[in-house]
């Protein structure tokens, strides 16, 4: 799938700019991370102190999502995990979920993660009139609007239900349509383990990782989060946001 990591010339320019950059530091991050000697599980990561720019790219990547929240039980304890492994991530949000917790909407945004449009009621964008998907998507723009003060430029179709008039429908609303490569699926609560290894064998530098925050009892996700960025960290992945 192609990622759309950028929206405009001046953003790409910017973006191969600190490419170059973040190719030279990444070099030695992951020359360090396959040091024989190292322990994987238990080394540090090398810290980013030689870095020239105040925000390097990492080459080796993964791009963590969560959707259908905020959710006033998972969305902070998930904030708090993040922060703690210093990982940014893409929220994909129900517009309609927004309206009831705009401020936990604002506190991930605050923290420097992305929030994005999963539209407003997690409406199948297959099965819409034109003007029921345009409703779908805008209320969701404007009550994420209202809670963080900038519009999404990323939509999400719930269940990754796309087709060609869906990605007519999106490009004319100027949205990127995104979905994702490794599927968690902790949704179907397989076990906390089994959310764990499912990321881990399936993810590549890349990766487009699906979680969910919000849409039912989150758990399993909550419990094994701190594994996951634990292990990627381990394998010299960085963390990078969807750049909408
Ligand atoms: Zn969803």
């Amino acid at each position: 799938m192609d990622v759309r990591l950028t929206r405009t010339g001046h953003r790409l320019i910017g973006l191969a700019m600190m490419m170059v950059v973040s190719a030279v530091i990444g070099t030695v991050v992951v020359a360090a991370a396959r040091n024989p000697s190292q322990q994987p599980q238990t080394a540090p990561p090398p810290p980013p102190s030689a870095a020239p720019v105040k925000v390097a790219l990492p080459t080796k990547y993964v791009v963590l999502t969560f959707d259908d929240g905020p959710d006033a039980a998972y969305t902070p304890k998930i904030l708090d995990i993040l922060a703690k492994y210093e990982a940014k991530a893409t929220f994909f949000e129900i517009g309609k979920n927004v309206t009831k917790h705009p401020e936990l909407s604002k506190r991930i945004h605050d923290a420097g993660h992305s929030v994005q449009n999963h539209t407003w009621t997690h409406a199948d964008l297959r099965h819409l009139s034109a003007t029921a998907f345009r409703q779908q998507v805008m209320s969701a723009d404007q009550a994420i609007q209202a809670a963080i003060g900038s519009t999404p430029a990323c939509l999400r179709p719930p269940y990754g239900g796309m087709d060609p008039t869906v990605r007519q429908r999106a490009k004319a609303l100027g949205k990127d349509l995104v979905v994702w490569t490794v599927d968690s699926r902790d949704w179907t609560k397989p076990g906390t383990t089994a959310i764990v290894q499912r990321v881990l064998k399936n993810v590549h530098s890349g990766s487009i990782i699906l979680m969910h925050d919000g849409g039912g009892n989150r758990t399993q996700t909550v419990a094994a989060l701190p594994t996951i960025l634990k292990s990627l960290k381990a394998k010299g992945y960085g963390f990078r946001t969807l750049n909408c």
